[in-house]
């Protein structure tokens, strides 16, 4: 096997949509958006997972998302036993690797990809990668002065 070296540039062709959330957080659902406060909807979304060294893997899963900001948020606790699960029977070596959630296809992507109809490189040509990737602390509820919001 010959290693590809991961250069971080991105390549210019990759289309982009959707802004993007891993929700660390074992306790908090994200029922409101954390950015706008708007109440979140529930969509499946046909996400692409790069895993160290070259792994690509497609999980259709079911997320928060805000319309408003076009923020997806998944659970990380979901999606990594789901990473789990598929790899521990077909590549057990990259189960605990590093990885990134690096966008979405379209669902006709997502099925064939999903039956395996596709090479790593088609399927790369698919990928539209989110335009943004957001973090949000979570501060604990309770009782907090009123500083107002920011
Ligand atoms: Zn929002």
């Amino acid at each position: 096997m010959s290693k590809i070296s991961s250069k971080t540039s991105k390549p210019k062709s990759l289309k982009q949509r959707h802004r993007f959330f891993l929700n660390p957080y074992i306790d908090c659902a994200f029922t409101k958006c954390p950015k706008c406060e708007t109440k979140t909807k529930i969509r499946k979304f046909p996400l692409v997972i790069h895993i160290q060294p070259q792994q690509l893997f497609l999980l259709n899963k079911q997320c928060k998302y805000c319309p408003s900001c076009d923020l997806i948020i998944a659970k990380k606790q979901e999606i990594e036993p789901l990473m789990a699960a598929t790899f521990v029977q077909t590549n057990p070596q990259i189960v605990g690797n590093n990885y990134v959630v690096m966008g979405t296809v379209d669902k006709k992507d997502w099925k064939e990809g999903d039956k395996n109809l596709l090479s790593p490189s088609e399927m790369i040509g698919r990928i539209y990668v989110f335009k943004d990737v957001w973090n949000f602390e979570v501060i604990p509820a309770g009782w907090y002065p009123n500083k107002g919001k920011q």
